[in-house]
């Protein structure tokens, strides 16, 4: 439907005034007190001058403050510009900078960050928010709720929020994506899963995933409030606490990353808890291996259903469905409303036959509008209402998509195609291995080379024999790591993807 962000959650504030919106420790916030200070917080945004169009900034955990600043700005026809709370100065100058951004919500404990660019920017008005004691965010919700409703927002054209992408490859662009755009990958989301409306209404979700990010915004943000339930909001990953608050509030549902479901694997093994309570698990983002895909079934009989997106859409366009089948290693088929197809990667043009290896296009409603005052690059990825991820994919013969990897980190050794995602399943194989990651090395003679990083796990002895020895079995020459490297950590970003770019910096710079 046409609609806008906070028409949407108007429609769910009608219906379940009095329940709980959202969960932080021992907060808890009906949806009519949300709206009661998205409402107030609008108007004194409003009297400070901010008006549609206006470019609004957040840098703030998961905390109950998040989704109110977000909605009260989107409900003067503003635009939410998102970023990492875990962003340096320079990170967090280009932001500011290049989204012209107006108005910043902080937490103020990130004021040094602020501080150290002041200088740099010069910003409308800054609004610290502190979760513990009184600030100046806290002024601005006591005000009288706004009296004029969202009606005049346009949901196709407005652009409801900057996102900017994570940066896993290159520099991080300012993806634009409208009212509309958010609000049908909600729509889309919700409709593939099989549940009574009693149970949407009763769902709680364990949001540990960080709302910044585009996956953790609509997936877990605005989905909930849309189906009515609860959103329990962590402002961190931490092992004992996502168990104890499993154990403790029976979330139904927890959208995660692979490495969050690693961590809750390894803690398991050592405590086993009960997981009885989630429906099941949708993991996006970042690959999952079959290996860990295997090792969370044996644990329980939660199913984990693999989806893809990216912040260009929404994001998600793929997901392995609740109600068919659900392939292992697989992003799953497309979702309502979504066409999809791999092409020749040289071209972009035809469709590559099934098994075969090509980049991954998609069109949707979900499909951002463009890159912020990135014209070229926007040209290139979208093309005649095709977005262009930049993933390399390929489709089964029951329509079901593979990604073997970003074209970006695709490895040619000695004339070769090297997927680092084939050789890190046969990698996550090999007992001892906790997390592997592989990448391409200048070589010589062979162009690039295949070069893995290994984090050990604690309990076992692995060598660089054995890891050779391994792959020489399982995979043809030229893929099997020249050089193996062991590491304590692999470097990732907010939401627990493997930087690869910097794997290889840190490692030339050694
Ligand atoms: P940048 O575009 O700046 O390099 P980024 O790609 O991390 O950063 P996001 O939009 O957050 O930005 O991530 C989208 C990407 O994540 C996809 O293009 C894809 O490479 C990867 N991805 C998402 N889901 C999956 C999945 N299930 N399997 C493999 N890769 C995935």
């Amino acid at each position: 439907p046409e609609m806008s962000l906070p028409e949407l959650l108007h429609e769910s504030v009608a219906k379940h005034s009095q329940k709980v919106a959202m969960t932080f420790g021992e907060t808890r916030t009906s949806y009519g007190d949300m709206l009661d200070r998205i409402q107030s917080l609008a108007q004194s945004l409003k009297n400070l001058g901010v008006k549609r169009g206006d470019h609004v900034a957040l840098m703030l955990p998961n905390c109950p403050q998040y989704p109110i600043s977000y909605y009260a700005v989107l409900y003067l026809g503003a635009t939410v510009v998102q970023v990492n709370p875990m962003y340096k100065p320079p990170e967090l100058l280009h932001i500011l900078r290049d989204a012209e951004v107006s108005v910043f919500f902080i937490l103020e404990d990130l004021m040094p960050v602020y501080d150290a660019i002041k200088n740099d920017v010069s910003l409308r008005e800054i609004i610290p928010v502190s979760l513990t004691s009184p600030s100046r965010y806290d002024e601005l919700v006591q005000q009288d709720p706004i009296e004029t409703g969202p009606e005049y927002i346009l949901p196709k054209q407005d652009v409801a929020i900057i996102q900017y992408t994570g940066g896993t490859t290159g520099r991080s662009k300012g993806v634009m994506l409208t009212h509309f755009n958010i609000v049908a990958n909600t729509f889309q989301a919700a409709s593939t899963q099989v549940e009574t409306e009693e149970e949407e209404s009763t769902s709680r979700v364990l949001t540990v995933i960080p709302l910044f990010h585009v996956y953790g915004m609509t997936s877990a943000m605005v989905l909930t409030f849309h189906r009515g339930g609860d959103l329990i909001l962590l402002p961190r990953f931490d092992v004992e606490q996502v168990v104890h608050v499993i154990e403790t509030m029976k979330p139904t549902y927890f959208p995660g990353v692979p490495t969050m479901y690693l961590a809750l694997y390894q803690y398991y093994q050592k405590r086993p808890f009960d997981l009885s309570s989630i429906m099941n698990f949708t993991s996006g983002s970042a690959p999952l291996p079959v290996e860990m895909m295997n090792k969370l079934l044996g644990l329980s009989s939660v199913p984990v259903l693999e989806g893809y997106g990216l912040s260009e859409a929404s994001p998600t366009t793929h997901r392995n469905p609740v109600d068919g089948v659900q392939k292992p290693g697989s992003i799953g088929i497309p979702i309502p409303n979504t066409e999809s197809k791999v092409v020749d990667v040289a071209t972009g043009k035809n469709e590559v036959l099934t098994g075969e290896v090509g980049e991954l296009v998609v069109k949707g409603p979900q499909v951002m509008k463009g890159y912020y005052k990135l014209p070229d690059e926007t040209a290139a990825t979208l093309r005649d209402g095709w977005l262009f991820t930049g993933d390399l994919a390929k489709q089964d013969e029951d329509g079901y998509f593979y990604i073997v990897g970003r074209k970006k980190e695709l490895i040619i050794a000695s004339g070769f195609n090297v997927y680092p995602i084939e050789v890190e399943d046969v990698l996550y194989r090999i007992d001892g291995v906790e997390e592997a990651a592989v990448v391409g090395v200048p070589d010589p003679y062979r162009g690039e080379t295949v070069k893995a990083f290994i984090v050990k796990s604690q309990e076992k002895e692995l060598t660089t024999e054995q890891i050779e020895r391994e792959c020489k079995e399982k995979l043809a020459a030229y893929k099997v790591p020249k050089i193996i490297s062991f590491i304590d950590e692999l470097p990732k970003t907010a939401v627990g993807k493997i930087l690869k770019r910097e794997l290889i910096t840190s490692e030339k710079s050694k």
